[in-house]
């Protein structure tokens, strides 16, 4: 007798096969897991639609090439993939991830050119990084003194799962009442926190978001086109901590949950202590863009797509 499989709560592809995401599972042995050494992307789905899934296709091989790693498929294999994972979940709003891994060396070796790198890839339900009532009234945002990994040792416009100090700061900003938390780099510039990246309406009217030592992310991108679309004064450069403590509006961007207020830094009220009206429009535009056929790919619409064997099989 066969049973149906439950893919309800998510799908998976590993190792050329389609699972549910409570059987995916990858070698032990594995260097994504040994050594946290892969790269990877998250695209959404909303309304059973990709948000600029060429973006994060692009962004997801420029990844893979910085660590010298190669996931083994073309962008058309990878987005037959991304859907067939989705169209098995029946996910409408989905978080779906692409990740390739080192693989492993043969064994005795510990040489990572010998590995064969591995592909996977899932589709959950969609991830809010802020609950409804946080995304309401805004985030309490802690400044945290755990300096971000500095890209001269890991380089963080590689998606990565370097994500120590990002957590060892967010149980610190836990542990301080605060919602969330910002890291630092070395010169006590604000950077960025666990799956975001930062923005602030500073106290003459600019709109600053960290240039260096980020991701670049695909949902502060976005903000970017429309701060310029809108002819908002916008400036990419180093944002000093006291910079951001003293702005009118604070908000952090992410896949998960696009554009999200901070109503307090430290503790302290920003601004009126409520979202502001810059963040909302913003925020307003980035949803309204996901109905933007520029942006949007049905998943329905993705044609199936051979993924070869030797490829499936990691051989
Ligand atoms: N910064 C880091 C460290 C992240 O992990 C993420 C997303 O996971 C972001 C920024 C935001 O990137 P995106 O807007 O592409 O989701």
């Amino acid at each position: 007798m066969t049973t149906l499989r439950d893919y309800s709560q998510g799908a998976a592809f590993v190792r050329g096969q389609y699972v549910p995401i409570g059987e995916a599972a990858i070698p032990i042995t594995d260097w994504g897991f040994l050594r946290s050494d892969a790269a990877y992307d998250v695209v959404t789905v909303w309304d059973g639609s990709f948000f600029r899934l060429d973006a994060h296709l692009d962004r997801f091989a420029r990844s893979c090439a910085r660590f010298r790693l190669d996931p083994g498929l073309a962008p058309a294999q990878i987005t037959s993939v991304l859907a067939q994972c989705v169209r098995l979940s029946g996910l409408q709003s989905a978080y779906v991830e692409m990740v390739t891994t080192r693989g492993q060396p043969p064994w005795g070796s510990r040489d990572p050119r010998l590995a064969v790198n591995q592909f996977c890839a899932f589709a959950v339900p969609y991830v809010w990084i802020a609950n409804a009532e946080q995304r309401e009234k805004g985030l309490n945002l802690i400044v945290s003194r755990v300096q971000r990994i500095p890209a001269t040792s890991v380089d963080p416009r590689a998606k990565n799962y370097h994500w120590n100090d990002l957590t060892m700061g967010l149980l610190g900003a836990l542990d301080a009442g605060g919602d969330t938390v910002v890291l630092t780099d070395s010169a006590g510039h604000a950077v960025e926190g666990p799956g975001f990246n930062l923005f602030c309406v500073n106290a003459q009217g600019v709109l600053v978001t960290p240039q260096d030592g980020v991701l670049e992310g695909i949902t502060r991108r976005t903000v970017i086109e429309i701060a310029q679309a809108r002819g908002l004064p916008l400036q990419l450069r180093a944002l000093p901590a006291g910079e951001l403590r003293g702005a009118r509006e604070v908000f952090v961007t992410s896949s998960a949950g696009g554009v999200l207020p901070v109503t307090r830094v430290d503790g302290v009220p920003v601004g009126s202590g409520a979202p502001g009206p810059i963040t909302r429009q913003l925020g307003q535009t980035y949803w309204d863009w996901h109905r933007d056929p520029r942006y949007s790919l049905a998943v329905d619409s993705v044609p199936a797509v051979d993924v070869p064997d030797a490829v499936a099989a990691g051989a």
